[in-house]
């Protein structure tokens, strides 16, 4: 996931945005994100790092795991 559609409001438009050089350490989880159209940059708020996943994993759950 390095690129994705958005509405720009600069652009007025859908434009393709991508993920912007990070100084911040984020690496591929850096929830910025440029137009690829004008350069406004935004910030996007799906993390895909869900802080309460982390809070749910209890040892008895690791039964039936299925590779999906
Ligand atoms: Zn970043
Ligand atoms: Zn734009």
């Amino acid at each position: 996931m390095s690129e994705r559609e958005l509405y720009c409001d600069s652009c007025q438009g859908v434009q393709l945005f991508e993920v912007p050089p990070c100084g911040d350490g984020h690496g591929a989880d850096c929830p910025e994100l440029s137009c690829t159209g004008c350069g406004t940059a935004v910030l996007i708020a799906t993390f895909r790092f869900d802080p309460t996943r982390l809070a749910d994993r209890r040892p008895s759950r690791r039964g039936h795991r299925r590779a999906a």
